[in-house]
């Protein structure tokens, strides 16, 4: 085959069929799941003002250095960006429109950021997530972590393991910083060359460094727990015992800082043991108090999570769980009369809510009999000439079960859902 003048470009993928429909039909289950505890869709730009990512992260690799960012041809240019993620442009909206809270609800969408591409990273991949703004109640917490937990448990993964910590409020961290700014400080030169320059903008981040060479020092620094105020020692305390007497799983991590800078006590993730450990991160997410008044909305707290589609249906190949949904069509209409008869039944049979599709080009019964086996549909209806005399089809059962036999036309979609039905099919 010769080589495609053009590819996706790096970092992208084209999602076919059927995996397509496998990612759909996940997507779907978060769906019911988010809508079933009260959270309605947001449909959001997938660019914004390039201010609104800046507010959210500027100590931080997706916003320094990942943003896919672009001029408009205005009088004079904005600065936009496509989204790296879709908190603060939830939070924008909510300053925007100012929805009565405790304001629910939760998405899905293509983020967009440059990395490098690697297994399970991508340029641009597919984010579901909520977000609860309004309340700072810790049951909102333990409430949304539950959606998260139950979403992963009803797709039949049960190799993901939750981690949370507290990162602490604007009391308690500023002495925290300094604790831990003043510790990696005096480990300076044994820190890999890019944690120091990650120490000069924010000493928290560097906890989040995977180099081998950081992380005996990481292990031994200080840690956000000890330093927590009662408020936040009390929140957090309030976040466990909801999550046990959920029976929720979880494991305490203390330096679990996110990629993100707007994140204030309660913070999560979800990883799948399932996968590689560098690339292990189904989801996290946190608390985010003080980001809607940084966007120039009320003071409003907030918490949410986002988790990464493509990497939960790696590790749902990994588990061997949630397979590809069925075919959905239901019948294959084989029409060798050449005439236009698969076009009106095709038509009558969408009418009346089944799945029917046909082949094109008036080829061979035998091509069309292979389309309608490939098409996996259960049934198959044959029209020829005879059928055609006595206002009839031939219906056969691709199964196998009920064998085949000539219907009247206009009994035809009753007769399909008859068979379809679940009686019929023990
Ligand atoms: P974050 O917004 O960084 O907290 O990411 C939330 C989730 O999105 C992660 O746990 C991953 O599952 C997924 N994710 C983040 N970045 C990527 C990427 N570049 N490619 C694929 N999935 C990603």
């Amino acid at each position: 085959m010769a080589e495609p003048k053009f590819r996706a470009p790096k970092g992208t993928r084209d999602i076919l069929p059927p995996e397509s429909a496998r990612r759909r039909a996940l997507v779907e289950v978060f769906a019911d799941r988010a809508s079933r505890s009260g959270f309605g869709e947001v449909v959001s730009p997938m660019f914004e003002d390039m201010g609104v990512f800046k507010r959210v992260g500027e100590s931080t690799d997706i916003v320094t250095k990942e943003m896919f960012d672009l001029y408009d041809k205005g009088d004079p240019p904005q600065h936009l960006a496509l989204r790296p993620e879709l908190t603060a442009s939830i939070c924008r909206a909510f300053a925007e429109h100012r929805p009565v809270p405790p304001w629910k609800v939760w998405y899905e969408g293509p983020q967009f950021r440059y990395e490098q591409p690697q297994a399970g990273r991508y340029r641009q991949f597919t984010q579901v997530g909520v977000e609860l703004l309004g309340t700072d109640d810790p049951q909102a917490d333990v409430d949304v972590i539950a959606l998260g937990a139950g979403f992963f448990s009803s797709v039949g993964l049960s190799r993901v393991r939750l981690l949370i910590n507290s990162l602490g409020d604007p009391q308690c961290r500023p002495a925290y910083m300094e604790a831990l700014k003043s510790y990696l400080e005096s480990r300076g030169s044994d820190l890999s060359p890019q944690s120091q320059v990650t120490l000069e903008r924010n000493p928290l981040r560097v906890l989040d460094s995977k180099r081998r060479a950081d992380q005996p020092i990481i292990d031994s620094a200080p840690l956000m727990v000890d330093f927590l105020s009662a408020e936040s020692a009390e929140h957090f305390e309030t976040v466990r015992s909801g999550l046990d007497a959920l029976g929720i799983e979880f494991d305490i991590s203390p330096r679990l800082v996110r990629g993100l800078d707007y994140y204030t006590r309660t913070t999560f993730e979800f990883a799948a043991e399932s996968l590689e450990s560098s690339q292990n991160a189904v989801g996290g997410g946190g608390r985010y108090d003080g980001l809607v008044e940084d966007l120039g909305g009320p003071p409003t707290p907030g918490i949410g999570f986002a988790l990464g589609i493509d990497r939960i249906l790696m590790a749902c190949d990994s588990e061997q769980v949630f397979p590809q949904p069925p075919p959905a069509l239901d019948v294959f209409v084989v029409d060798v009369t050449g005439g236009p008869h698969a076009l009106s039944v095709c038509d009558a049979l969408r009418g009346r809510g089944l799945g029917a599709d046909r082949a094109y080009g008036g080829r061979s019964m035998k091509a069309q009999m292979k389309l309608a086996d490939r098409s996996g549909a259960p049934f198959a209806v044959i029209i020829g000439e005879d059928e055609v005399a006595s206002g009839e089809v031939t219906l056969r059962d691709m199964r196998g079960d009920s064998g085949q036999r000539r219907v009247p036309l206009a009994a035809l979609a009753g007769e399909i859902r008859h068979l379809l039905s679940p009686k019929q099919e023990r």
